[in-house]
């Protein structure tokens, strides 16, 4: 089993198939791009396949979220899900993606074996929208929703970031959209993992702030705390239910003792936190012919290292090099 020296246990695996996108949030990347990495140093479907596996069936991975970088633009995404969905015990499949081209994805993943889908939709102004990612998407994210939602990749999930003075204002018209149409909204702070290094704490609408907007036009009352369990998500009933909105405090209120994740990056890192500086390279070991004893003992012994917290408040805290794109968040 995947455990650290204080005793948590990961089971919910993110892998990221991609560091490349085809949106330039400027929470993550400046407009130009990055320099994305060469395919060589990717991992191949086959080796992400076997990293799963040896995760789902020795590790006790039972969740698993494929991520990016944006993942739709990976072209064996269905054969990478229709092998996930075969591997005992069967896991838990979701997709985090900007929604563009699951219009056309949707029903081929949800045959593969996708279980569920976290769209990211940070507006619905088209103008906003451009301003936000330098691209004009925006009817393609919410045909990408609707897609999700006819072949029952459900509970859709929606993950909005606010940004001070540029959408701060769609707390209320978000969760709205998203309660008219039947999908669960989640409010994320904004973390310091842009590859501009531009993030700074004053400009963050914090979790407080959130809730104090959507207090004002709706009645949220707290869904059962005990039920969290490691979710990063605290979940207010809305109007008395039973539809939900979610607020992940990651700066403000952090969960880390609760956290069961862990990360293999597009190029074969294993990553026992979002925000950890160090990493073990999966990918050497793989390409240099370890068996599936050596990549699990690899495994484990990258997890045992985990932090107690990810240390944002720590005022030697550094934002690590990576940025969220070639993590997968
Ligand atoms: N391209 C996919 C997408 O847009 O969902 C998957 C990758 S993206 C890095 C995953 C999630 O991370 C998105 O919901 C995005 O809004 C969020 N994200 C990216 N940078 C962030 C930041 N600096 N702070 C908080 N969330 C961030």
């Amino acid at each position: 089993m995947l455990v650290d020296s204080f005793g948590r246990m990961a089971t919910d695996l993110r892998v990221s198939l991609t560091d490349r996108c085809n949106l330039r949030c400027t929470y993550c990347m400046p407009p130009e791009g990055l320099d994305w990495l060469p395919k060589p140093e990717l991992l191949t479907a086959d080796e992400i396949i076997r990293l799963v596996g040896i995760g789902v069936e020795r590790l006790g991975i039972t969740e698993v979220r494929f991520t990016g970088g944006e993942p739709l633009l990976r072209r064996e995404l269905v054969e990478i899900v229709t092998a996930t969905a075969a591997f005992g015990p069967r896991p838990q499949i979701s997709l985090t993606t900007n929604g563009i081209g699951l219009a056309r994805l949707a029903g081929p993943l949800a045959e593969a074996g996708l279980d569920r889908v976290n769209v990211s939709l940070d507006t619905l102004d088209a103008a906003t929208f451009v301003r936000l990612s330098h691209r004009d998407r925006l009817p393609d994210v919410l045909a990408g929703l609707a897609a999700a939602d006819r072949v029952g990749l459900r509970p859709v999930k929606v993950n909005t970031v606010l940004m001070r003075g540029v959408n701060e204002d769609e707390a209320v018209p978000l969760l709205r959209y998203c309660l008219d149409k039947g999908y669960e909204l989640r409010f994320i702070e904004q973390m310091p993992l842009d590859a501009q290094h531009g993030w700074q704490r004053e400009n963050m609408i914090t979790a407080d702030e959130i809730l104090g907007r959507l207090n004002g036009a709706f009645e949220l009352t707290e869904d059962d705390p005990g039920e969290r369990g490691s979710a990063p998500a605290e979940l207010f009933l809305v109007d008395g239910g039973p539809q939900r909105v979610g607020v992940i405090g990651s700066v403000t209120r952090p969960f880390c003792g609760a956290c069961d994740r862990v990360r293999i990056t597009a190029d074969g890192q294993v990553r026992n936190c979002l925000f950890a500086t160090e990493e073990s390279d999966l990918r050497a070991a793989l390409r240099g012919g370890a068996t599936d004893d050596d990549l699990a003992e690899r495994w484990m012994a990258a997890v045992r290292g985990k932090k107690a917290g990810h240390g944002i408040d720590d005022p030697a805290f550094l934002q690590p090099a990576r940025p969220m794109s070639a993590i997968g968040g």
